[in-house]
Order: structure tokens, then C-alpha cells, then sequence
């Protein structure tokens, strides 16, 4: 049977040719979605439900018993002729011209005889793939022989505040792309005989790695076509990925390697001078600068989010991140004993926000009254913007916590600062100077043997864990379980950053 290419195939083929030829010939090479991916899919199905109810007298002709009885029922419904039923929006349309097969999210009668096409996109913006993703589909719709009036994309208004029952009306952006599809138009076809002629070969074609491993996502191919890449690559350059390229095609793979190093910016020179020599550098005096900033009692600090394209709770915007849990460990003055005071909300479907602020206060300190003086200490936290954005959208969606919040701003200091400038670096990091890379290359201790091994993941299990119903034993059984990996995996977050600054203190009092 000959090939066919889909829209998502030709969005493939677009990344590159080796991958597009394996997720038709050899799929079981695809590594699985993982649960983050799923979870995306899963909100982007929602989201084109809600678009679809702003078209009541809609028709669904996609999910029939097989794809022939789809295309004969939406080629009735489209031809004015033929149809008997009058011109309805229409769900889930599918189209095929030549070896090209497409599926419209919504089509909408349009003027005379023609329709509109609608691409429900659960993002809150437009991005160039998009415009192909669009194109590829009128390509299959004009030469099916649909009348095409215009082509929108409906995406998510990041200012929409949910407030009661949402109004799709409003939740919605309607963009005409019309002339932008068509400027991608003339080009089209050739595209899609390269493609076709790439999939129906008997080899998958020889592609060198590029900027398309990870433009516009990430392949998932990547590790498999990056596994012969050596220790100390030229790729972990810190973000000097066009730099790495330029010296890949020299046949430079190892930092080591690179002879001109007058090309490499003063990171990058950090990073060539510590693998040259002993694999660890430390900028001492910059060090001992950002220690001398922090106060005691120290609170180390982190939070949990979770994020929804269509807001659960009012005052909450899409993809707003939502705090549900906190760990802060406190060292109250220099050698005293580590105290831990964390939050998790419960698992039963309110708004967590309102609780999470009231035991952070007591967790930070807040001025009691007006005699006390307001609270000192520095708040360690690592990535200051995500707690620093957190709070501030806390602040502005509850008024009555502005001043508090507002001190406990102030008193935050970034643990990422002497990584992301470099002071300390250590070639294990690999590039990086994220937690995850930090805590293991200077301490030796790792997430590996966590349940929960990163923020998206504690996420996912929280948004499960909120939705289990209680009362079978089964669901209390596996929320406790989740309770307990959420609280380990944020405790292991700010007891690092512990660990992180015991390290940084030896370090400038070993000089
Ligand atoms: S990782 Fe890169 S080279 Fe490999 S299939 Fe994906 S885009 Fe192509």
C-alpha cells in the first residue's frame, strides 16, 4: 500500500527526514510519550472541546467506524449540492488529496458556498510551526475540492481571567491566517514529494544532527542520534549550541579540542580552562562576595506548581502556575540545628492557594504587629524568578498578603547566582547549572533514587493525587504514597540547597 503523509507526519518531516522515515517505517524505534507529553495531549483535547461549544449546532464527523465512512460523510456534508442538512459547522473533518491526509478541528460556514477553517490550538500563542501545520491543511483541503474562505487559528488569551463558568467567546483568540498560509503555499508540494519519496525508500536516510534536534521540539530521537557524542562535548557549551554546530562541522566534538579559544566568551573559556586543567574552577573572592550577602536565620525555600490551559479556580489565567506545596527548611543561626517546615494541599479539588499563603507567612515570619520589627533573614531559593513571579501573582490575586509578601520579595537571594555566573564550576555539571546538575557534581548526592525526579512530574502526581476520589481504600492507599514522594522530592530541594551552600562555605574557608 502506498505511503500517506499526515499533518503530524509532515510536521516531522519538516524536523527531519531520518525522523519522519522512522515514525512511519520503524514506529516501535519511537520512544513512548512520556506522562508530561500525555498530560498535554490530554489539556489540548479540553481545550478543543470548549471551542467546539462556541458552535452549538455543530456536526461531529470524525470517531465513525473507519476512516472511508469519515471521509464519504464529510464529503455530503461539505458539498452544498449534496447536502441536505444545510450548511452546519462541522468537527473533525477529514480531507485527503493525493498521498496527503488532513483532519480540520472545525469548519465553519463561510460567504457564498465557501467555508472557514478553524485550527484550535491549546497555546497562548503563535508560533511559525503552526503556520505550516496550517498550510499542509489547506493544501489537502483545496486539492480535495473544498471552497476555502478563510483560514483562522484559535488560540488561548493569556488575559482571559476565569471568573464563574467560562465563556468560550472570550477564552478564545480567532486569528485570521489566511495570507500567511498562502505565502507558504507555492512550496508546499515539492516539500511533500521529498517527504513522500523519503518514506517509501527502503533505508532511512543519513541525516548529521543539527539545530533541528531541537527545533521547534525537542525530537525524540535525540538521544539515540547524539549517543556517540564524547564526555566534555562541544555541545555542552553553555548556550553555545550555533557555536558547537560550527565546530561539529569542523570535526571538533570535545571541548578539549578547540584550539581557538578567542571565539569562546568568558563562560565558555571557564568551561575550556576547567577541563584543560583539574575539572573544577572557583572564582574564591566572587564566591565569598555572595555568601557575605546572606543573613540568619536562613530559610531555604521552594515551591511546587502546576499549570491548566482552562483555569480550575476564578482570578486564574491559562497555563498560570498554581502553587499546591512548599518545603522551607530553616538554620536559624550558624551551626543550630536544621528545622523543616513544608505544606502540601489536601487532595480535595479547592483552590490550594489561600492555605499555601497562610502557612508559608508563618513558615517566613511577617510583622505581627506594629511594635515587632519586621522579619529578617535571608530566603534562599533556587531559580529566584519562578518563586519571585509566584509570589507576585500571589500578591496581586490576594491583596490582604501584599505587604508581607512584599518583605519576603525582599529578603530572597538566588542560590543559582554563583552557577549561572560561574563562580563555581565543575565539569560534571556538564553545562548546566541547574539543581539537578548542581547538587550531584558538588555533593555526589542525586534524584536517581527519588520516586518523583523533577518539578513536572511532581506536578502530574499532585494533579492525580487531587483527582483520586477518597474513600476506596485503593485511592487512600496511593494518595498517601504520592503525599509522602511529593513531600520527599521538595524536601530533597531545599535540604540540597543545604548542601549546595555547606560545599560553597568550605570552598571559600579552605582557601
Ligand atoms: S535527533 Fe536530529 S538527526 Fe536524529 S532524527 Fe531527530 S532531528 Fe533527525
Amino acid at each position: 500500500m502506498d505511503k500517506i503523509l499526515s499533518k503530524s507526519k509532515y510536521l516531522a518531516g519538516l524536523q527531519c527526514l531520518k525522523y519522519l522515515w522512522q515514525l512511519v517505517n520503524e514506529p516501535d524505534s519511537i520512544p513512548p510519550f512520556d506522562d508530561a507529553t500525555q498530560f498535554r495531549f490530554k489539556q489540548g483535547h479540553e481545550v478543543g472541546k470548549l471551542a467546539k461549544s462556541l458552535f452549538p449546532d455543530g456536526i461531529e464527523i470524525g470517531y465513525c467506524k473507519d476512516i472511508k465512512t469519515e471521509l464519504e460523510k464529510a464529503r455530503r456534508l461539505t458539498y452544498p449540492r449534496e447536502n441536505h442538512f444545510g450548511r452546519k459547522p462541522l468537527f473533525e473533518v477529514p480531507f485527503t488529496y493525493k498521498n496527503s491526509f488532513a483532519i480540520a478541528d472545525i469548519l465553519e460556514p463561510g460567504g457564498k458556498d465557501w467555508w472557514n477553517i478553524i485550527e484550535v490550538k491549546a497555546a497562548s500563542s503563535i508560533k511559525d510551526i503552526n503556520m505550516h501545520d496550517a498550510a499542509f491543511q489547506r493544501y489537502c483541503y483545496d486539492g480535495a475540492g473544498l471552497e476555502i474562505d478563510k483560514f483562522f487559528l484559535m488560540y488561548l488569551n493569556r488575559d482571559f481571567e476565569k471568573d464563574g463558568t467560562i465563556d468560550p467567546s472570550n477564552f478564545f483568540i480567532k486569528e485570521d491566517v489566511t495570507k500567511q498560509t498562502e505565502k507558504l503555499m507555492g512550496a508546499i508540494e515539492e516539500k511533500i514529494e521529498t517527504m513522500l519519496d523519503a518514506i517509501r525508500a527502503k533505508n532511512c536516510p543519513e541525516i548529521e544532527i543539527s539545530e533541528n534536534c531541537y527545533k521547534p521540539y525537542t525530537c525524540p530521537l535525540k538521544d539515540s542520534c547524539w549517543r556517540n557524542l564524547p564526555d566534555n562535548s562541544v555541545f555542552e557549551l553553555y548556550r553555545g549550541k550555533r557555536l558547537a554546530f560550527s565546530f561539529y562541522k569542523k570535526g571538533i566534538t570535545r571541548i578539549s579540542d578547540i584550539h581557538d579559544t578567542a571565539v569562546l566568551n568568558p563562560i565558555q573559556s571557564i568551561q575550556h580552562k576547567t577541563i584543560k586543567e583539574n575539572n573544577l574552577f572557583v572564582d574564591s573572592k566572587s564566591l565569598d562576595a555572595f555568601l557575605r550577602k546572606l543573613r540568619y536565620p536562613l530559610y531555604f525555600l521552594d515551591f511546587e506548581t502546576f499549570s491548566m490551559a482552562i483555569p480550575l479556580f476564578d482570578g486564574v489565567r491559562p497555563y498560570q502556575n498554581i502553587p499546591f506545596q512548599f518545603s522551607c527548611h530553616i538554620i536559624e543561626s550558624p551551626g543550630s540545628k536544621t528545622k523543616n517546615l513544608y505544606f502540601l494541599a489536601d487532595n480535595d479539588g479547592k483552590d490550594p492557594r489561600p492555605v499555601f499563603l497562610s502557612n508559608l507567612k508563618e513558615a517566613l515570619g511577617y510583622n505581627k504587629t506594629n511594635s515587632t520589627p519586621d522579619p529578617s533573614g535571608s530566603i534562599l531559593v533556587y531559580y529566584e524568578s519562578f518563586e519571585k513571579t509566584i509570589l507576585k501573582e500571589l500578591s496581586r490575586a490576594f491583596p490582604e498578603h501584599r505587604y508581607w509578601i512584599g518583605q519576603a520579595v525582599g529578603r530572597i537571594i538566588d542560590l543559582y547566582e554563583p552557577f549561572g555566573k560561574f563562580y563555581y564550576y565543575n565539569s560534571e555539571q556538564k553545562g548546566s547549572a541547574s539543581l539537578k546538575t548542581v547538587l550531584p557534581a558538588l555533593t555526589g548526592i542525586s534524584y536517581d533514587d527519588m520516586e518523583i525526579k523533577n518539578g513536572s512530574q511532581a506536578s502530574l502526581m499532585y494533579l492525580k493525587m487531587a483527582f483520586l476520589k477518597e474513600g476506596s481504600t485503593q485511592d487512600c492507599a496511593e494518595a498517601e504514597k504520592i503525599k509522602k514522594d511529593l513531600v520527599d522530592y521538595c524536601g530533597l530541594d531545599t535540604e540540597g540547597m543545604i548542601f549546595i551552600l555547606k560545599e560553597l562555605y568550605n570552598l571559600v574557608d579552605g582557601e
